[in-house]
């Protein structure tokens, strides 16, 4: 961003369980990313999720968050803005780029194409089906799910970090579904509405969500929206099943909060990530002044937890 404008950026958990210790690494590297370039950030909760997301999740991350040391400009529930995601999908609507899909998820997953990000891409299946007019019953009451027919170009996106995050979204993952069989707003459409409503100009989060990008450039393209800067950081992981997989289940905040003070869990992961040498107790704002990208490691993290306390891996 140039003119010295002030960066905006943007935690956005999605309140489907509780915090752990994947989601507070990822909450203090956003807050830093902001808070060290005299930044705002935001907390953005993603619950739009009727079958996934339930309100004690929500004010669970609340309260973790608060515990830790972490603090907003802004806070906001998607569920709140959902005028903000119908008016997107009406101006989708109106440039004629919105279809009924009524292909199941059995058929979408039994077709053999992948998406580099590992999920089903959508073939096109549905894609010439006409969207029944507006009014009533027309396709905003619609029981199908709708998708938005991408353009077919290449989307150009480096990660602030180095990775090249270019793809063309429509050949590798297919048009995206915007608004779900259920009635929500999906994933990828909500997010692009809501950061660019709240005005986020950097956008950083795990390195799990960077095929997302260009999805979501492609999408904020077509609604008008400028493109924000993209910063993807290292996983906390653990062995699941003889596999390493995103540290998720194992340890909750409950638990956390009972071995740890906030100093102690913060210092343990800012080490893990590379910021400091040792695992010695530090505050959220004692690290704004040193906070230097080049120095977080890029490679995932073991990390497990014994019951009883959080060991770091290679
Ligand atoms: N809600 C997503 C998650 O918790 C993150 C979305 C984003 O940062 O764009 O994984």
């Amino acid at each position: 961003m140039s003119g010295g404008a002030v960066e905006v950026g943007r935690f956005a958990p999605s309140t489907t369980g509780p915090a752990h210790p994947g989601t507070l690494l990822a909450a203090l590297l956003c807050w830093l990313d902001a808070r060290a370039r005299g930044g705002r950030v935001w907390l953005r909760l993603e619950d739009l999720d009727p079958q996934r997301c339930r309100p004690e999740y929500l004010a669970g991350l609340r309260e973790a968050l608060e515990w830790f040391g972490l603090d907003w400009d802004g806070e906001e529930r998607q569920a709140d803005h959902a005028a903000g995601h119908a008016a997107a999908l009406d101006a989708l609507a109106e440039a004629g780029l919105l279809y009924p899909c009524r292909c199941s998820r059995a058929e979408l997953s039994a077709q053999a194409k992948r998406a580099p990000d590992g999920s089903a891409r959508y073939p096109g299946t549905c894609r010439d089906r006409p969207l029944p007019a507006a009014g009533d019953g027309g396709w905003r009451a619609c029981s199908d799910a709708l998708r938005v027919r991408l353009p077919g170009g290449r989307i150009e996106l480096m990660d602030e970090g180095g990775a090249d995050l270019s793809a063309s979204p429509a050949g590798e993952y297919g048009d995206p579904v915007v608004r779900r069989r259920d009635g929500a707003a999906a994933y990828h459409l909500a997010s692009v509405v809501d950061d660019q409503r709240i005005g986020v100009t950097r956008i950083v989060r795990g390195r799990d969500l960077a095929p997302s990008s260009a999805v979501q450039r492609a999408l904020g393209e077509l609604l008008g929206y400028g493109a924000p800067a993209y910063r993807h950081h290292l996983l906390l992981l653990e062995e699941r099943g003889g596999k390493l997989a995103k540290f998720h289940g194992a340890v909750g905040f409950e638990a956390l909060r009972g071995v740890y003070s906030p100093p102690e869990l913060c210092g343990l992961l800012a080490h893990a990530c590379g910021l400091r040498p040792g695992p010695d107790p530090v505050q959220p704002e004692d690290l704004v002044a040193g906070f230097d990208w080049s120095a977080l490691r890029t490679r995932d993290r073991l990390i497990e937890w014994d019951g009883g306390a959080l060991h770091l891996g290679a």
